[in-house]
């Protein structure tokens, strides 16, 4: 009998591919695609590494295919950027084994600083594209990436959306299957990109397009589902599944191999309806092609490109009407009570400087009133926007900001960078000991593997003095008098300076102290202590505090601050 497993999509791709015979993978951590690896951490017979950023993971995971194992890089949207300068190059030499990409997109942007639409990469880096639609597809669609990622000599796309990797559903699971070792042969004309190489195997990339251009015609993952004639879908992924819900007797085309396009099945069925619609979340990218080839189709009105769809959209969708924005609930996104980052927030705050800020928890210090970070770009932006703003600001009171896991991914060589290039200035390195916005997961400095070993640990004070950083100095950012004093000489200072402000993760120490006590009497209601933002203070109707005790973590940032000594701390 076949097991059942209640999965989600993430956990449906590394099922499959473990029973695919996957034996190497790599990523960096990122919502909504973490849980591939954590899941595959959990099998035994793959080699999996948390990477210190994707384009390290996907060289990693690509060298294993080409010695010959099957192997799998994951990732979300924005990390498939950083992965695609050897993207664009392995879709020319091919792999050996089987080699998957697995991106998960962001509509509607849950914890992303964009929600780029993947799909578009399938045609630029002329590689096929696979979608699932649910994680039974995603268990099923990984099986047959990895074969025809052999099949066809090449890196095959896989393109997941948040929806479908975190949605759970029944799947029936089997066991997994021992794929020998393909042999390595060394062959330098197929692996080593020289221009006169890379001529040649941009000609055979050429050729193997057309090929999946066939494959994508007969595939079963391009699926017509024969429903009523009157009224008929073209779409993929997410959308499928709403669509079906909503509309359960029309026809469907679903597409599963996204790219290259399944023409002559599109054309087949655009006849077989009465009444086309295109629905795909995003970007208008079957729309457009469907249209290139002369078929007439309703789609979504262009304000449905931005944002997620959701099942209530649909019959909006068919009339062509406008999208009306539903009022988000969605509680403020803050720092947590008693979490590190806002001590040292609190000290950029009151000393007005400028913080180049980076992609992790501490981007939530940009939220009023705290309102201490001001830019958020790319993961290890803050060292090298830094150095930009100074170079035009030199005398200006400019901070980098960025968290530790951060810092390993693409710091390093903005701190390389500054010291070579004679740039002063200062860095703060908010080292919580984890990476902590994706869910708390190791990286080098943390010194444990992605299933928890100890292995070797990073010095980041080290590594920022070996980059050429003149001044390297450990804090605990609780001792926020110490740490104010150090950011106002480290920002006189003539000199290339980090700060590494250590102190673990509240999630990771969840040591919980008393509460401060309030002596109203002695409360001015200045409402310096509301400019923390922190959660577990609330004002009363009157203007005073009031802490809300199932929150309050103990850390008495706010009683160090209150100048009235009105908050007090329970010990001397
Ligand atoms: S900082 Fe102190 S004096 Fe000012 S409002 Fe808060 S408790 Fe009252």
């Amino acid at each position: 009998m076949t097991a059942q497993e209640l999965v989600s999509g993430d956990e449906a791709v590394a099922r499959g591919a473990w029973e695919a015979g996957l034996r190497v993978a790599c990523a960096y951590p990122g919502t909504p695609s973490t849980e591939i690896l954590e899941t595959l951490a959990g099998f035994d017979g793959v080699d999996t590494q948390w990477s210190v950023n994707e384009k390290v993971a996907f060289e990693v995971a690509l060298g294993a295919a080409i010695a010959g194992g099957r192997s799998l890089y994951a990732s979300k949207h924005v990390g498939l950027n950083v992965a695609m300068d050897p993207l664009m190059t392995a879709s020319y030499t091919g792999i050996n084994a089987g080699f998957v990409a697995v991106v998960c997109d962001d509509p509607g942007l849950a914890s992303s600083q964009n929600e780029q639409d993947t799909r578009w990469v399938a045609p630029y880096a002329k590689l096929p594209m696979i979608e699932p639609a649910s994680s039974s597809d995603a268990y099923n669609y990984i099986k047959y990436a990895l074969d025809i990622s052999e099949q066809f000599d090449t890196p095959v796309l896989f393109r997941m959306c948040t929806r479908v990797a975190h949605s759970k559903e029944n799947v029936a699971v089997g066991q997994r299957q021992e794929v020998p070792l393909k042999p390595f042969a060394p062959n330098i004309p197929k692996y080593v990109m020289v221009p006169r190489n890379a001529y040649q195997k941009h000609i055979l990339v050429e050729k193997r397009l057309l090929q999946l251009a066939a494959l994508s015609e007969k595939t079963p993952l391009n699926k017509i589902e024969k429903g009523s004639a009157k009224l008929g879908f073209i779409t993929s992924g997410i959308s499928y599944q709403y669509l079906k819900e909503c509309y359960p007797d029309a026809s469907f085309l679903k597409l599963g191999f996204t790219y290259p396009f399944c023409d002559g099945k599109i054309a087949l069925f655009a006849k077989s309806v009465k009444e086309l619609v295109v629905v795909e979340e995003l970007d208008p990218i079957i729309e457009d092609h469907v249209r290139m080839l002369g078929i007439k189709a309703k789609a979504k009105h262009p304000s449905f490109r931005i944002g997620e769809l959701l099942p209530q959209y649909m019959p909006l969708i068919c009339k062509g009407a406008k999208k009306k924005e539903i009022p988000s609930t969605a509680r403020k996104p803050v720092l947590c009570p008693g979490c590190p980052h806002r001590f040292v927030f609190s000290v950029l705050r009151r000393n007005k400087t400028v913080v180049a800020g980076d992609i992790g928890c501490y981007t939530l210090g940009a939220s009023p009133p705290l309102a201490a970070l001001h830019t958020c770009l790319c993961m290890g932006s803050a060292v090298t926007l830094h150095e930009g703003f100074r170079r035009i600001l030199p005398d200006g009171k400019i901070v980098g900001v960025l968290g530790d896991s951060t810092f390993v991914h693409s710091g390093i060589t903005g701190i390389v960078n500054a010291a070579y290039n004679r740039m002063k200035g200062l860095i703060i390195v908010l080292d919580n000991s984890t990476t902590a916005m994706t869910g708390g997961q190791n990286h080098p400095a943390t010194g444990k593997t992605i299933r928890d070993e100890p292995t070797k640990q990073l010095s980041l004070e080290a590594i920022c003095k070996a980059s050429g950083a003149e001044n390297v100095d450990v804090i605990d950012p609780k001792n926020i008098k110490q740490l104010d004093a150090l950011v106002r000489q480290r920002l006189a200072d003539n000199a290339l300076s980090v700060i590494i402000a250590r102190r673990p993760c509240k999630l990771i120490d969840r040591e919980r102290l008393q509460m401060p006590a309030f002596d109203k009497a002695k409360c001015k209601s200045c409402g310096i202590c509301f400019s923390l933002d922190c959660p577990a203070l609330t004002r009363t109707a009157e203007g005073f505090v009031e802490i809300n005790k199932s929150l309050c973590a103990g850390c008495y940032l706010c009683a160090d601050l209150c100048p009235a000594e009105a908050l007090i701390k329970p010990f001397k």
